[in-house]
Order: C-alpha cells, then structure tokens, then sequence
C-alpha cells in the first residue's frame, strides 16, 4: 500500500496528534454543527464503484481558514464474507483510520464525530477531501482483507447531509435496539477491544449485551461478528469464566483478560459499578456517570451538553478525569445504551441514585427509564445549582432521600457511641465524603470539624484473616 500521491505522511504514528484552534485549518462536524455522521454500509459489489471517492459540498481548498462545516463520511464496502453485523466494528476504524493522517485530528464517532484539519497539512498540498476518501478506502482495504471492494462518499454541505443524517441515524437507532432485547446472563461468551490503546495504553473494554462499549458504537452482536472473523484482532472473545458477585457483575474470565490485556494495570473490574473497581475508560465515552457526595447520588452528562454539570463542571473537565485508562471511582465513562440497562451501576443502588442528568441525554432515554424515577431526576432546566438540589430531590420524594436518613441514623449511633467512650465531640459538622470509597458494602470517612495536614494519606481494605483449619 502505498500513499506516495498523498503530500503528508500517513501512519499510526500520527495517532494521537492534538490540533488546536489556533493551528486548525477547518474544523468538521463537533458540538457546534448540528447535523454530521460516519457510517459504514456494507453493500452488494454492484452497487459500488470500488476505489471511488465522491464529494458532495465545498471541497477543503474552497474552504475558507478557520471556517467550520459539516461532515458526513459513508464508507460503502463490499466482500463475499461480509455481514451486516460488521459495519459497526469497520465504522469504529474510520477514527482511527483519519489519525494516521498527519494534520488530521478525529475525535468521536456517529453523529458526535469532530474532525480539525491542520493548516500545516493544507499549506502541504492536503487540500481536497478526496486525498482523505483515497486514504480511508486503501487502509480499510488492506488491513481488513474481507473488504474487497470500497467506495467513500464525503458531504460538507447543510443540505445534502440532510437525507444521509437521517439514513445513519435510523441505522444507528436499528442497532441500538437489537441490542436491547439481549442481557448478560443469556449468552455465554464475552468480548473485549484494545482499539483504543493507541490513546490510552492500559483501557481493555469489555462488552457484555448489557454494557455496550462506552464509545456506544459496538454493541455485543457488532463484537461477536468481528471477533469471528478476525480472531486475533483488536475485538476477541473473553470466556466469562465464574461469576464472583452478580450485583457487581465480576467474573474470573474478565479480571484474567483485563489483566493480561492492560498489561498488569487492572486486576478486577466490577462491570456494574462506577464506584468500586469501575471499568477502565479511554477518552471516546458518550456519557460520563459521576458521583455528587453532597447529596449521594449520581449525575450523568453527555457529550453535547453545554454549560457545566450540577457539579460546576463542564463536559470536557470531567472528561480529563475521567479519561486515560485508570480506574477512577467516582467518574465511569459510559455509552448510552448502558444507562439503559436494567444492570445499570446496580452495585452502586442502580438507575434509583441517579438524581441529575443533563437535558440532552435525558431526552435521549426518558422512555427507556422506569416510570417511578424519570421525573424525579432534574436536569439543569429544573435544578442547576448544587445548592438547590437537595430540597428539590425531598420535594420530589426522590428515592436518594430515604438513604439520607439511613446516613444520619447512622452518624447518631457513631456519635453516642463517641460520647459514651469520652471522645471530644465537635460543635457543628462539616462531612466529606471521599467519592469511590462508597457504594454497597464499601465504606465512607466523615470528617467533622477538623483540621489535618498531611503528606499523604494511605486508605487499606483490611482482609479477614483465614481461620486456621
Ligand atoms: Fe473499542 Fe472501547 Fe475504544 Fe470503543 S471505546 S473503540 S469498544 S476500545
Ligand atoms: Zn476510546
């Protein structure tokens, strides 16, 4: 494969390549555009024209410097073994596909796709998205050999979008909903994706049918299909082993494969938890699921939200707190489809402690939440300062506010236990509770009226010892 004709350098070695602002070009698709999308399309051989790029709207040199457009890449591909349940797992390249190219960034997928071109990459001869269609189609066709045949066609105009948005859209939701149907305890393989290693070297994904990959762009059917064609590939199966904890959702199987598969970083993951061993999230999460102590409960933000969160923070901030492959309590990177899941965070108390969510995703799974809960979680139309959600939660009998009174119950027991052992008892409180350490059958610090300074402080779980036989 040769791209000699293509005036910058293509390679995974671009991977990872950050474009700013001020070195953008032209910025494609993001959170400012309203209509953009990337699908994949396997088709009959006749129906494409393998190798064709076609553009429909401005081409990049027509463009003007720091303009931005939208963005639709269809990637029609056809092959003798090719099945409909793999253009989701070939759509997922086309992200990484764009960053070989350097001075080309991408970021996302489906409908929430962002892509900046440099000025660099133009100013070197980079100015025609058909150089972008050629790029895509020789790489797919070489490092997925069952595309034989592949034709891309690029949209940046508002109005030729339009029925293409609309097509991806119903192909996307077609998808989602095929996976609805299916959970975790009714199939008896597993699988995992190191695609996005490149960016976060130590994040495995496990997709089960009730936790849908974060990037929410492959589902367990999509996963099943490309692990069964390229085994050895980034997708592979994980035997799920034996389940250590239901409600956490922890199996022999997964700990084993994300251990060898994150090189040594993870050694348990409760599938079911944001809070306690959550699952690892790269950077390309729809949804991030984060915990709000003063009241509890959970908040959950997607992608297009503006504004900041309940918490005071935007999207982008919890993302770099969220992201890098770690496990991080407190903040899961999720997809959409997961919020979905009856097995949603059911370690953590499930769909019940979620007592905030921005409008958009609200909107987006209100018909999927339980009756009882749906209108007693607020959005920022309802509550936006942290300081009014709690006598909005009591006023709408959210069911977050019972596991208050369990709380102080609770803290009365500890303080007349203090009292009666001659401990000092401060005047007024001032509790912090440290996010992570919480969730069932963890535990939580109050700290009351004190002042500490500390180099570091060190938390262990102390194990029972083994009785002796
Ligand atoms: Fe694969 Fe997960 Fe990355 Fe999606 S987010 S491409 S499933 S590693
Ligand atoms: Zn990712």
């Amino acid at each position: 494969m040769s791209f000699s004709d293509i005036p910058v350098d293509v390679g995974p070695v671009y991977e990872g390549e950050r474009i700013r602002a001020n070195q953008m070009y032209v910025e494609l698709g993001g959170p400012k555009i309203e209509k953009h999308f990337e699908l994949v399309k396997v088709r009959d051989a006749k129906q494409i024209k393998d190798g064709e790029v076609i553009l429909k709207g401005p081409d990049l040199k027509d463009m003007e410097e720091g303009s931005r457009y939208p963005i639709g890449i269809l990637v029609e591909v056809a092959g003798k073994q090719l099945e409909e349940d793999l253009e989701a797992v070939f759509e997922r390249r086309i992200h990484e596909f764009c960053n070989f190219i350097n001075g080309v960034m991408h970021l996302n997928q489906r409908y929430t796709n962002w892509m900046r071109i440099s000025k660099t990459a133009v100013a070197k001869g980079f100015n025609s998205f058909k150089m972008l269609g050629q790029v895509l189609i020789r790489l797919f066709k070489a490092e997925l050999p069952i595309i034989e045949q592949a034709q891309v066609t690029i949209i940046t105009d508002e109005k030729e979008i339009e029925k293409p948005y609309e097509m991806a859209m119903e192909t996307y939701s077609k998808r989602d909903e095929r996976a609805l149907g299916l959970h975790d305890e009714d199939v008896d393989m597993f699988y995992g994706c190191v695609l996005c290693q490149s960016f976060a070297p130590t994040h495995v994904c496990c997709i089960t049918p009730d936790r849908t990959s974060l990037c929410g762009s492959i589902n367990w059917f999509d996963a099943r299909a490309a692990a069964k064609v390229d085994p050895k590939g980034p997708i592979f199966e994980i035997p799920p082993g034996e389940c250590l904890n239901k409600l956490a959702g922890e199996y022999t199987g997964i700990n084993e494969t994300m251990k060898k598969r994150s090189l040594g970083e993870l050694s348990r993951v409760y599938l079911y938890s944001g809070m306690e061993y959550p699952h690892t999230s790269c950077g390309c999460f729809e949804a991030i699921d984060f915990y709000i102590p003063e009241v509890n409960g959970h908040g959950i933000i997607d992608r297009s939200h503006e504004g900041v969160a309940i918490n005071g923070l935007p999207f982008s901030a919890m993302a770099n707190q969220t992201g890098g492959g770690k496990q991080m309590p407190g903040f899961n990177g999720i997809s959409i489809q997961y919020i979905i899941s009856p097995k949603y965070q059911q370690y953590d108390g499930g769909i019940s402690t979620v007592v905030w969510m921005g409008k958009s995703v609200k909107e987006r799974v209100y018909d999927f939440l339980p009756e009882d809960i749906r209108d007693k979680i607020a959005t920022q139309e309802e509550v936006a300062e942290l300081s009014e959600l709690k006598q909005w939660l009591i006023e709408h009998d959210h069911p977050i506010v019972k596991t208050w009174k369990e709380e102080v119950e609770e803290e009365e027991e500890e303080e007349a236990y203090a009292e009666e052992a001659g401990a000092m008892i401060p005047i007024g409180t001032q509790a912090l509770t440290i996010p992570g350490a919480g969730g069932m059958g963890g535990f939580k610090i109050i700290l009351k009226n004190c002042k500490i300074h500390a180099e570091a402080i060190i938390i262990k779980k102390l194990e029972p010892k083994k009785k002796k036989k």
